[in-house]
Order: structure tokens, then C-alpha cells, then sequence
């Protein structure tokens, strides 16, 4: 049997916009694990009042300082920087 017009927009449309919810979820997904996976990394030294960060032991430093106001110190650990510590 012919499915009516009506009936064939219908059921086109909203595998459609299932689609496209499905997607923004997932690009919503991806941010928030982004987002976390950065405030654990940046600390925030009380000391010094400055956002630093443990690098990976490839690198020729073993930490790094970011700018001033650069990133929001809300949501960041607050941890003494190894400079403070010394
Ligand atoms: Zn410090």
C-alpha cells in the first residue's frame, strides 16, 4: 500500500531532527569532557596567585605557568606551584 504524502513528510522530518539532536548531544558531550579534563590539569597556586600546570614528563619543563586572567581560576584545584613549595 501507497503511503499519503502527509504520512511520508512526517515520519522524513522527524528522523531528521532525531538525527540532529543526536548530534548536538554528542558535540555537547565532547565539550563537557574537554572542559573537565582542563580544570584538573590547571591548578591555582594561593602563593603566588597564578594557574599552572604539571607537564608531561617529555617536556623540558616539569610545569608551566599560564597568563594572568587568562583562564577563570573558578573550578580549578588550589594547589601550591613546585616554585612556592621549594
Ligand atoms: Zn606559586
Amino acid at each position: 500500500m501507497k503511503k499519503n504524502m502527509i504520512e511520508w513528510i512526517l515520519e522524513t522530518t522527524t528522523d531528521r531532527m532525531t538525527e540532529q539532536r543526536k548530534s548536538n548531544q554528542r558535540k555537547t558531550n565532547k565539550f563537557e569532557r574537554l572542559h573537565h579534563r582542563i580544570d584538573d590539569i590547571i591548578k591555582y597556586c594561593n602563593s603566588c596567585k597564578r594557574l599552572w600546570q604539571k607537564n608531561r614528563k617529555m617536556m623540558s619543563r616539569e610545569y608551566e605557568y599560564y597568563p594572568k586572567n587568562h583562564i577563570p581560576i573558578m573550578g580549578k584545584k588550589k594547589e601550591k606551584c613546585p616554585r612556592c613549595k621549594e
